[in-house]
């Protein structure tokens, strides 16, 4: 183990919040979704935890889960020519708004699974 505990539930919060998994108080991400190389406060090696395409695969999931039903319920009631670029409007926006802080959640849950630093 190394001088931080790493405790799963703890690390997801703190990646959530886009913080740093071991301390959470450095930031994860810098412009937008880009992943510090290492923790400004505590100065933990986040150089070697590589999210690839996780965090848009699970963000797409989650947006897709409740906007397609929506969609697919709000065409069958006869939506107004308004409503569903409203909701695809709001899907991008959800999509937008997710994907920082999954990519954190991302980051911490290798963080955390990482026994052997
Ligand atoms: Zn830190």
């Amino acid at each position: 183990m190394g001088r931080h505990e790493r405790r799963l539930g703890l690390a997801l919060q703190r990646g959530l919040r886009g913080r740093c998994a071991a301390c959470g108080k450095g930031r994860l991400l810098r412009n937008y979704l880009t992943p510090n190389a290492s923790c400004s406060v505590c100065g933990e090696d986040l150089s070697r935890y590589q999210a690839a395409d996780f965090a848009p695969y699970v963000v797409t999931f989650l947006v897709g889960l409740v906007f397609t039903p929506l969609a697919l319920v709000l065409t069958a009631r006869g939506a107004s020519d308004v409503t569903l670029p409203v909701v695809l409007l709001a899907a991008v926006g959800s999509a937008v708004f997710l994907l920082p802080p999954i990519k954190g959640a991302a980051l911490a849950l290798l963080w955390a699974l990482n026994e052997t630093n």
